[in-house]
């Protein structure tokens, strides 16, 4: 028996079943490479889907995390901490928002969402098809996955899963009673979509006229991933001189810590008041100082430029691949999908895994990339050269793999 196949044994034996199977079992990462336990090298493009933003040990965060905990690691809401006021400080000078709480995980993020559209007074919460918030019972009934949402009914009362189109919009804000509008700015879990051009922008005024917050989801999309801070930034996002009424993050904030925040803009900002939320550990000191230097080394080393030139080049790269499977690339950045002709993504990331490299089949005709934000030429070498092979796969007549 192989370490491989202990560990597997001993994952389908104490693991919830909720989990599949592990793909590999890993042991270390350095940088945009990770080792499993027998020793096997990958080239990691999905970072722990979006996660590590500054690759595997990066050391600004093996520092902050040391010396953190090495000096005070939680206190309890009951108290304030420098780390934290720091953190909520930055995001509000990155998002341009007032007011931040913190929690551990972007369904945390999201749940806060949840409950400040519920201070609105209205009942009704409007979210997208195929869209993903998380897996808690507040964010699962977000979350625009019908298989996913079926087996924890009843969920949340007044959510309202809409196409993608601002006719659906228009219908569903003119019905009344709307608290909120929550949205991806690019739909990550479903495999990288982008929204239709123009909608975020028309979404902003149509909220706007009908009173209701609009929400955004940047889980996924923050920390500039998408070569901009954040996906709302982008030029032309939203209206000039306009703003989202909040925003939730988590992910890649943290680079590999556990953490989560909602950032309130403008008048969104008063509806909490003192009692009205709080958790455990969100705020916590160790998580807030490793954020603090995550997010400091994504401004100091320029990351985001970085995710945006070297993103632009992976898009190239791919597309002079020229594989005939290729449909379409969407995503920005440093996070894209790839559309494919036929239902086999699952091959080409197992054909990937086998060559050394992670990639993710978000479904079975997308394939999600999300490497680490500090990649450069070598990893961009590398990763074309195993794609190429890894999606050429032998006799992909249609129907071959249906
Ligand atoms: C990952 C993700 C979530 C849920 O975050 P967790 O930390 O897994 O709870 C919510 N929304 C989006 C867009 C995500 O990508």
């Amino acid at each position: 028996m192989s370490a491989t196949d202990d560990y597997t044994e001993l994952f389908s034996r104490v693991m919830m079943r909720s989990a599949p199977a592990p793909l590999a079992v890993m042991a270390r990462g350095r940088g945009a490479r990770v080792w499993d336990v027998e020793g096997k090298e990958y080239l990691d493009f999905l970072a722990g889907i979006a996660v590590n933003a500054l690759g595997h040990a990066h050391p600004a965060f093996v520092e902050a995390v040391s010396a953190q905990a090495a000096t005070l690691a939680h206190v309890s809401n009951y108290f304030a901490t420098a780390p934290q006021l720091e953190l909520a400080e930055r995001l509000t000078r990155l998002t341009g928002g007032d007011r931040v709480f913190l929690g551990n995980s972007g369904a945390e993020a999201i749940e806060a969402a949840v409950k400040l559209a519920r201070l609105t007074g209205r009942p009704r919460i409007l979210t997208l098809e195929n869209s993903f918030h998380g897996r808690t019972i507040g964010s699962l009934s977000l979350t625009g996955k019908p298989a996913l949402r079926a087996p924890f009914e009843p969920l949340l009362p007044g959510v309202a899963h809409i196409p993608s189109t601002l006719e659906a919009l228009e219908r569903e804000l003119a019905a009344g009673d709307v608290a909120a509008l929550v949205i991806e700015p690019i739909k990550g879990e479903a495999g990288v979509v982008d929204l239709p051009t123009g909608y975020l922008a028309a979404a902003r005024e149509l909220t706007t006229a009908h009173g209701a917050l609009l929400i955004l989801d940047e889980i996924q999309t923050g920390a500039g991933r998408t070569g901009d801070w954040f996906a709302f930034q982008h030029e032309g996002a939203l209206p000039p001189g306009t703003l989202p009424d909040a925003v939730a993050l988590a992910k890649g904030i943290g680079g590999g810590f556990p953490i989560g925040a909602l950032v309130t803009f403008g008048a969104a900002s008063t509806l909490f008041g003192p009692g009205h939320h709080g958790s455990t550990f969100g705020g916590n000191p160790l998580a807030a100082a490793t954020a603090n230097a995550v997010l400091g080394e994504i401004e100091s080393a320029d990351l985001v430029a970085n995710a945006r030139t070297r993103g632009a080049e992976l898009r190239a790269r791919i597309e002079l691949i020229g594989s005939p499977l290729v449909t379409d690339i969407q995503g920005r950045g440093l996070l894209l999908g790839i559309g494919l002709s036929q239902p086999v993504a699952g091959i080409v990331a197992s054909r990937a895994l086998d060559r050394g490299l992670i990639i993710n089949a978000a479904n079975e005709s997308r394939i999600r990339l999300a490497p680490p934000l500090i990649i450069g030429d070598d990893e961009l070498h590398e990763f074309t050269r195993l794609f190429a092979e890894a999606i050429d796969i032998p006799h992909t007549d249609p129907g071959d793999h249906a």
